[in-house]
């Protein structure tokens, strides 16, 4: 009997091959595929007649095949089916490359439903490979709404439809009801088994949003349930009350004076620490707003209570850079920091632990291998992770597993919408340096088209010419995404600068370099021996380049508002002038309004909401910046009303029930300890 859990290989057709490529996204059971939601639908269910249908329009016709289809060979690996069809209404030239079967299959004088482009002019159309059934069998590809799925190599649409359809017919039934009765009669919403069904099958459109808005409701709901579960528990959680140091010890020993936002968060914190209960606190502040500064202090206050530090950042650049900086803190002041990253020696990594495990070191500061090369503490009694959303929950959990219940500071410059903030930060209580420090400057920005190209170029050679640098982000390009030439690729652009400045260091780092590659791409721009460093997004991530004058945003309509507004953040951290320039292609109407948003303001929290409410809350759970499990549906939404009633849903059955221990609630109960990857050990 095959289960949810079952092997995805259950499926006809699925085998060692395919089971891999299914693997790619996220697809290893049955379970997984039921939710593997389609990512668009095209309506294939209205036909048109063909003298309806303008050029650049795409349509179903029915039409009869009016002359032998004729195959001809252009040249080699290039052969041609030509064929013209008719309906009443007028008729259309098709031609099918390299599909010589077509041939074949299309028959003079039946009629077919075709899908497809509609090209050519008003007075002779064309189309080019549309799809097509016989009329008297249509409904698979054609007279229906159609599932698009997202592919991989090795995975075609109608690959997953059939699957989608057999992993139904097998457990279609027992999909768990998630939501209590009460919630989905007060909200109208389908059951489950109608949801799945019905998302990937949809008889209408009407039926589909009830699916989807079922679905949607359902995710958010589980992980507004889950926030309000963790905060409850961690509610109760005891942990290690401190003594309060005199913090203005601290703050004198510093090279300035903190700001009034740094002193409240790290006042906040410290009474946390100070509560006999667990401190899980977020600082959420912008770029530059200074939060190492407070986690320098809560790591002296600890250090002054003999508990020692943990301090785990992304990438080993930013912990080589907070080892530096928190070793300026903390040193003047007693406190003994080390570093610990993978591309140590095993002698250096050797020492470190050695140093932690015997107390002898104060502060940890690390990467990842703080987790992963099994570090002993001798006594934990602070974890602060920088850049949180970067690290999963559950890799925050595998640090503080280290320590007997120590205090957690995350640390993130990702501003969040106040209403969103409870769906993703719900489990932390939250301080916002809203403040900079005196002095800084605002970085000029300006939103700009191709034609603005060798101003741009002059630019650049005058900062560089002045000593600065220029950073220069191109977009992902995804391997799936199909290659539009107008989007630059971080290799390819730099190549273009390599040409047009070659008198200039042209350096660049993206995402599929090994890390090695990568640090030293990213150490040669710190040490200022790259002029211009073309990147994808990676730089995004708190890297602190204080010579660096220009940010260059190439294709900046691909890119969403916060992310644009963190990359701007990487300037304008020295005495320098800052600008950024966000380099638009061919922006629409809409694009050109998101961009004009960037321009006015340079305020993190305003940039996010004008994000949310011209996009919609999905991109911020679709952006995987946060540390939250997968989404599955409701990053392709963008309904804030549903996201509301699925957090006074969640909220009222809290409320009732805190611990979930009503028999009704046990699959959502399980499903939340499987998403978080915690057990109810972990969880008490
Ligand atoms: P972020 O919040 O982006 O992590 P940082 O902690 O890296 O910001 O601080 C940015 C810069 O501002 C650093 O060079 C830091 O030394 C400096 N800084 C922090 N607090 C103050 C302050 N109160 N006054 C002046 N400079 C400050
Ligand atoms: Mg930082």
């Amino acid at each position: 009997m095959p289960e949810l859990h079952s092997d995805i290989r259950y499926i006809k057709g699925v085998g060692e091959q395919r089971a891999k490529s299914l693997a790619r996204l996220g697809i290893h059971t049955l379970g997984d595929l039921l939710n593997y939601f389609p990512r668009s639908y095209e309506d294939r269910t209205v036909e048109r007649p063909i003298a309806e249908v303008l050029p650049e329009e795409t349509a179903c016709i029915r039409a009869m095949v009016a002359t032998e289809p004729r195959l001809t060979h252009v040249r080699r690996g290039m052969d041609l089916v030509k064929l013209r069809i008719v309906d009443d209404s007028g008729s259309a030239e098709l031609t099918y490359f390299n599909q010589s079967y077509v041939r074949d299959q299309l028959v003079k004088g039946e009629t077919y439903v075709f899908y497809g482009k509609m090209g050519g002019s008003l007075l002779r159309k064309t189309m080019a490979n549309p799809v097509y059934e016989r009329a008297d069998r249509a409904g698979v590809t054609t007279g229906r709404i159609l599932p698009i799925y997202r592919l991989t190599h090795g995975i075609s649409n109608k690959l997953l439809l059939t699957a989608e359809e057999s992993a139904l017919e097998a457990c279609g039934d027992m999909l768990p009801e998630l939501l209590p009765g009460r919630i989905t009669a007060r909200y109208a919403l389908p059951k489950a088994g109608y949801a799945y069904r019905n998302v990937h099958f949809p008889p209408d459109w009407e039926t589909l949003a009830l699916a989807r808005r079922r679905l949607i409701f359902e995710e958010l709901f589980v992980l507004s349930c889950a926030m309000h579960l963790l905060r409850g528990r961690r509610e109760k959680a005891p942990g290690r009350a401190v003594k309060i140091p005199d913090a203005e010890k601290f703050y004198s020993s510093l090279p300035f004076a903190p700001t009034g936002a740094q002193r409240r968060a790290v006042t906040e914190a410290l009474s946390d620490m100070a509560s006999g209960k667990c401190m899980s606190r977020l600082v959420q502040g912008d770029v530059g707003s200074g939060k190492t500064l407070v986690a320098a202090a809560l790591l002296w206050a600890a250090a002054e209570n003999g508990l020692q530090s943990a301090f785990m950042a992304p990438t080993e650049i930013l912990a080589k850079q907070h080892f530096a900086t928190l070793t300026g803190f903390l040193e003047p002041l007693g406190l003994r920091v080390g570093l610990l990253t993978g591309s140590m020696t095993a002698r250096q990594k050797r020492e470190v632990k050695a140093a932690a495990e015997g107390g002898v070191l104060d502060v940890v500061v690390g990467t990842h291998a703080l987790i992963t090369e099994d570090v002993g503490f001798h006594d934990l009694g602070l974890v602060v992770t920088d850049e949180q959303h970067r690290f999963g929950v559950e890799q925050r959990g595998a640090l503080t597993a280290k320590g007997d219940r120590p205090h957690v500071l995350v640390m993130s410059a990702t501003p969040i919408p106040r209403t969103l903030a409870l769906m993703i930060y719900g489990d932390l209580d939250v301080s916002i340096l809203d403040e900079l420090p005196p002095g800084r400057q605002k970085v000029d920005t300006v939103s700009v088209t191709e034609e603005y190209r060798d101003r741009l170029n002059g630019f650049i050679r005058a900062q560089v010419g002045e000593g600065r640098q220029v950073f220069v982000v191109c977009p992902m390009v995804e391997e799936s995404e199909a290659l539009d030439p107008a989007v630059k690729s971080a290799t390819e652009h730099a190549e273009t600068l390599r040409r047009t400045f070659p008198e200039l260091t042209v350096g660049c780092v993206h995402g599929k370099m090994k890390p090695k590659e990568k640090d030293a791409a990213m150490d040669a721009f710190v040490r200022g021996e790259t002029d211009i460093l073309v990147s994808t997004t990676v730089v995004e991530v708190g890297v602190d380049v204080p010579n660096a004058s220009l940010m260059i945003v190439e294709n900046a309509e691909r890119f969403g508002l916060s992310q644009l507004h963190q990359l701007r953040g990487r300037v304008g951290r020295g005495v320098h002038k800052s600008w950024c320039v966000l380099m638009a292609h061919d922006p629409t109407e809409e694009a050109k309004q998101r961009l004009r948003v960037l321009v006015k303001t340079s305020d993190g929290f305003a940039v996010a909401e004008e994000d949310l409410k011209l996009r919609g809350p999905g991109d911020f759970f679709g952006s995987r910046q946060h540390g939250l499990p997968e989404m599955h549906i409701a990053e392709l939404t963008g309904s804030m009303d549903t996201l509301k009633e699925a957090q006074e849903a969640a909220k009222s059955v809290i409320e009732k029930d805190p611990e979930l221990s009503d028999p009704e609630l046990t699959p959502l109960r399980e499903h939340i300890a499987r998403l978080f990857e915690l057990n109810e050990n972990t969880w008490n």
